[in-house]
């Protein structure tokens, strides 16, 4: 699960990492108060979405070319005049007003959002800071350490994927001890990565560990703070900061999954995971109901092998019920871009005609405008195979995963 900056940097603060003073707005008014409040002769106006890239990004309205949005946004075109950013400085309470009327209510664009943007509903006003360095830190769990690794790079403010791959070197990387945090050691050859000495590297040292505190007492999955700055008066502050949390430990943080914002997520997900599925949204036109990632995924490797293109993923889990099957359907049925379904379920622990009778129940609740492919494996199947063959619906039954991917990319074709 992704959360909003300004989200990051309130987490960020309780767990004592050093962030620039901050008010979140909704309108340009409270936008204008905001900088008031702050009371410094500099300010920042930031959208709050769940992306990168924003400092270079584009707010565009609904009249507005998205398509050169993210040429620009990219780098790959030149940004004219008064095009709007999704990071701004400010100098005055009008100017924080002005910025703020730029973004609220728009979409906006950055190299990581595609065409799609992001909505504005919210901007952070924070102080702004002189930037003597810019830094980057980050936080990510390495599989093959099987350990969260600190990354500390001197090449903070640019896109940290490009230093990853031209210059692998400048980037200093640290693995951590799950049960200690961060040693004393590793503060020093982090800090001297960094350049940090003197009373920047002790305010440092306490960054660091506080940092890597959280990071693990949150079951944080990724943590980036690109850039990390030191200010003229060397102090150390966290100047942007993203966090991303293992959805599978979010029920040991209630007050972390409290964070979710529903504006940033795709509606037929969020409805699928309150139903207990898995759903994933993809470009093609033919929709999957599975049981099981592991088939979820063999399902669409084979309707790709066989010339199709899966509209989804959507895995009903270990067992098959009528209601997760009824949901299922009504899920993938609401996408017009669907031309065909198949239904791909292994009956292990659940049985084959017991899952024929929740298809058959589902189908004769639901208005099925497009054909229905359904292939079973498992206990009982002949039984569950005869069931849905006699049933006079308009099933088309399949006998094997090649049967079924041929007969189900054949009936997307014949929709289309
Ligand atoms: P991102 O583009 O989505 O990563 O958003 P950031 O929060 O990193 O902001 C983008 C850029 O805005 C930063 O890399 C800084 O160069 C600039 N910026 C943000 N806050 C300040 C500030 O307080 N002072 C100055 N001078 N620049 C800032
Ligand atoms: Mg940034």
């Amino acid at each position: 699960m992704k959360i909003h900056e300004y989200q990051a940097k309130q987490l960020l603060q309780q767990y004592g990492v050093a962030v620039p003073e901050g008010i979140v707005a909704e309108t340009p008014e409270a936008a204008a108060a905001a900088f008031d409040a702050l009371k410094a002769p500099l300010a920042v106006v930031k959208a709050q979405v769940h992306a990168g890239g924003r400092g270079k990004g584009v707010a565009v309205g609904p009249d507005d070319d998205r398509v050169q949005a993210l040429e620009i946004a990219s780098g790959r075109k030149p940004r004219p005049e008064g095009m709007p950013r999704g990071v701004q400085l400010v100098r005055s309470r009008d100017e924080a007003r002005a910025a703020a009327a730029s973004l609220l209510g728009k979409t906006l664009i950055t190299y990581q959002t595609g065409l799609a943007g992001a909505p504005i509903n919210k901007v952070l006003v924070t102080v702004g800071h002189e930037i003597a360095r810019e830094l980057y830190l980050g936080l990510a769990v390495d599989r093959a350490l099987k350990k969260p690794v600190l990354m500390a790079s001197t090449e903070g403010g640019v896109e940290i994927e490009k230093v990853a791959a031209e210059t692998p070197e400048k980037i200093h990387r640290e693995p951590i001890d799950v049960e200690h945090g961060l040693h004393d050691f590793k503060v020093r050859k982090v800090n001297k990565a960094l350049g940090f000495s003197g009373e920047t590297a002790k305010k440092s040292a306490t960054f660091l560990k506080n940092f890597v505190r959280m990071f693990l007492e949150t079951d944080a999955s990724l943590a980036e703070i690109n850039p990390l700055i030191v200010t003229g008066s060397g102090d150390v502050l966290a100047l942007d900061g993203k966090l991303n949390f293992d959805d599978n430990a979010l029920f040991r943080h209630p007050e972390i999954a409290s964070l979710l914002d529903p504006a940033e997520e795709d509606p037929n997900e969020l409805r699928a995971a309150k139903a207990g599925l898995s759903y994933v949204q993809l470009d093609g036109d033919i929709a999957c109901l599975v049981n099981g990632a592991g088939l979820a995924m063999s399902t669409m490797d084979l309707i790709k092998y066989h010339g199709g293109e899966p509209a989804n993923f959507l895995d009903v889990g270990g067992g098959a019920n009528k209601e997760q099957v009824l949901e299922g359907f009504r899920i993938l049925l609401s996408s017009p871009k669907v031309k065909a379904v198949l239904v791909n379920i292994f009956g292990g622990i659940m049985r084959c005609d017991v899952i024929a009778a929740a298809l058959l129940a589902a189908y004769d609740e639901l208005d099925f405008r497009v054909p229905l492919v359904v292939r079973l494996e498992g206990t009982n199947v002949e039984q569950g195979m005869k069931m849905l063959a006699e049933s006079g619906r308009q099933i088309i039954v399949a006998k094997g995963l090649t049967d079924a991917a041929q007969k189900v990319v054949a009936a997307a074709r014949n929709a289309a």
